[in-house]
């Protein structure tokens, strides 16, 4: 999502940082899925966590519930720092690393330097979020278009998935990509696009993962381009703290509120919660490698901070 935390679920508050969002009131939590599966795309950081401790309690309440992992995406440098210790403090936790789109206006060398640094941890199994955003007006198209082939090309040179922020860019970004030439794993997160996007994206072997829009009453159309995707390219995601599922739009989200998003896709998909749970755990650990990671106490933090500094 973009940095500048403006509820995309509509509520306009143009708040920016970490406070309000994870101060906001959390849902109870949802009934408990019946098969483990992985939040593929959350912002732990952003959702109020500081310390490991603050990591652990987010993950015992999404392991409670069966949400057993999750890839935690940084959208600055600053941020990337912190999702790199995140993921070296708990197991259950993988990080992506790249600068957002919107943060792209003005990187320097140096930038790039420790972006491609991080990313190389083996704890990241992912280049992300990056890509292009047509909404917010914060970093010219230019900027994001070179920024967006910069990190294409470290996904390849690193051998990791790329993981899409396409936010009203549909044709640039599938444009950008053949351009380039895509990596061997792609993932769109929040796909937002339309069925003849979703059919484009699913030819060409990319993973669409979807969040909680797909619950949304005004979602018709998003409900059935989720229904066109074989099992083996979808994956589910929280984006907590933004875009909570129904019927909670508006409070906080937080891992643990992926069931009710996992269960509005298994009603448009016509299959078990159970089947969309298993079915998107093992595509996220086909695709990030989450079985043969090392554990945590196996692979100490490459001279990471401990804490974010802001
Ligand atoms: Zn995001």
């Amino acid at each position: 999502m973009p940095f500048v935390r403006n509820g995309p679920d509509g509520n306009g508050r143009g708040v920016t940082g970490s406070g309000p969002y994870g101060r906001r009131e959390r849902p109870p939590p949802p009934e408990p899925l019946g098969e483990p599966t992985v939040d593929a795309h959350t912002h732990l950081d952003a959702c109020g966590c500081v310390d490991a401790a603050d990591v652990t309690a987010a993950l015992d309440r999404a392991s409670a519930v069966g949400v057993t992992r999750v890839v935690t995406v940084a959208d600055d440098l600053a941020s990337a720092r912190w999702v790199v210790a995140a993921a070296h403090w708990d197991d259950r936790v993988t990080a992506a690393v790249a600068l957002h789109p919107t943060r792209t206006a003005a990187v320097t060398d140096a930038d790039r330097d420790e972006i491609a640094r991080l990313a190389a941890d083996p704890r990241v199994v992912a280049v992300g979020e990056t890509g292009l955003d047509h909404y917010w007006e914060y970093s010219p198209p230019e900027a994001q278009e070179h920024a967006f082939r910069w990190h294409i090309d470290l996904a390849k040179r690193l051998g990791k998935p790329l993981m899409i922020h396409d936010r009203d860019a549909h044709a640039d970004v599938l444009r950008i990509l053949d351009e380039e030439g895509a990596p061997d794993t792609v993932v769109f997160h929040c796909f937002s696009g339309d069925a003849t996007m979703a059919r484009t994206c699913v030819d060409a072997g990319y993973v669409l993962s979807f969040a909680g829009p797909v619950t949304f009453k005004n979602a018709a159309a998003l409900r059935a381009t989720a229904a066109l995707v074989p099992d083996e390219q979808l994956l589910v995601e929280t984006d907590a703290p933004f875009l909570t599922p129904h019927p909670h739009r508006g409070r906080a989200n937080e891992p643990y509120c992926l069931p009710w998003t996992v269960r509005g896709l298994a009603v448009v998909r016509e299959v078990s919660a159970e089947r969309v749970a298993a079915g998107a755990r093992r595509t996220a650990e086909r695709l990030f490698g989450l079985v043969d990671l090392p554990p945590v106490a196996a692979q100490p933090a490459p001279g990471v901070p401990q804490l974010r500094s802001t």
